[in-house]
């Protein structure tokens, strides 16, 4: 029997080598000396979860949602570089760093969230996205 994680994992695989897309790709930085918090990787486990949770309803009511490319990154070192390649992205702070988390929505700068609503508030701005950028299915 197949076990669910080596589905999603099989699925990621197809998508990243670009042969299928079925889920938007969350690409979440791995953490390093640069952060000694987890809550980057809470933060990145949150948006994957609710993004897998959103899916069915999106992908029934949006054309093209599973291209979307989210990502979730560590620090404001390779942060930003990253996020500006997704279509939304956040720049969580790193050691020392200012308590701010920019988010680039299609490569630009949009806002910067701060406090601890930051997972609920990224998430909205991804629900916004997703309805603003992609076509509802009649
Ligand atoms: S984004 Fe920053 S914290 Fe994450 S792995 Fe890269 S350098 Fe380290």
């Amino acid at each position: 029997m197949i076990a669910r994680n080596e589905v999603i994992v099989a699925q990621e695989m197809l998508q990243v080598m670009g042969l299928r897309s079925f889920v938007p790709l969350v690409t979440a930085c791995p953490g390093c000396g640069r952060t000694t918090s987890t809550v980057f990787q809470e933060l990145a486990s949150k948006i994957q979860t609710y993004i897998r949770v959103q899916m069915p309803a999106w992908r029934e009511n949006y054309d093209g949602v599973e291209d979307m490319a989210v990502a979730v990154m560590g620090c404001i070192v390779n942060g930003p570089g990253e996020s500006k390649h997704a279509n939304i992205g956040i720049s969580l702070p790193g050691t020392g760093e200012e308590p701010a988390a920019p988010v680039f929505i299609d490569g630009e700068k949009a806002m910067t969230l701060r406090g601890p609503g930051i997972a609920e508030e990224f998430q909205q701005i991804v629900e916004t996205y997703v309805d603003s950028h992609y076509e509802k299915r009649a």
